[in-house]
Formats: C-alpha cells, sequence, structure tokens
C-alpha cells in the first residue's frame, strides 16, 4: 500500500515505478508512476519539483 499522491493530478492510482539517482546527499530515491495520467515522479525532495506554474514576483517595491 503507497500514501502516495501523484504530483500532478493529485491521484492515489499510483504504483512504484523503479528507483530513481537523486543529487549525491539525497540517494537512491522511490520512483512512481500515476495510472491515471501516466507521468513519473519522484518523492522525496520537494526542492526539485519543477515549477511551471510562473509564480508572479509581488516582492518589487511599489513605486
Ligand atoms: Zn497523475
Amino acid at each position: 500500500m503507497t500514501d502516495v499522491s501523484c504530483k500532478f493530478c493529485g491521484s492515489k492510482n499510483v504504483v512504484k515505478y523503479g528507483l530513481a539517482f537523486g543529487k549525491v546527499e539525497e540517494g537512491i530515491v522511490q520512483r512512481y508512476r500515476c495510472k491515471d495520467c501516466f507521468r513519473t515522479f519522484k518523492i522525496g525532495n520537494e526542492d526539485e519539483t519543477q515549477t511551471d506554474d510562473i509564480i508572479p514576483d509581488r516582492s518589487e517595491p511599489a513605486e
């Protein structure tokens, strides 16, 4: 039983999909495949999440 949700569509219908080599400091991480959207993703390092969504930069000083 996995308690993992798909990073892309949020489905719980994911299966283990082998191992992936992450960065040196994190070693080997588990990889999953979503049966709904057929995408693969890794669990463990959230920093590696690809940010496809462009978040507007609101940190600019209003002038
Ligand atoms: Zn999915």
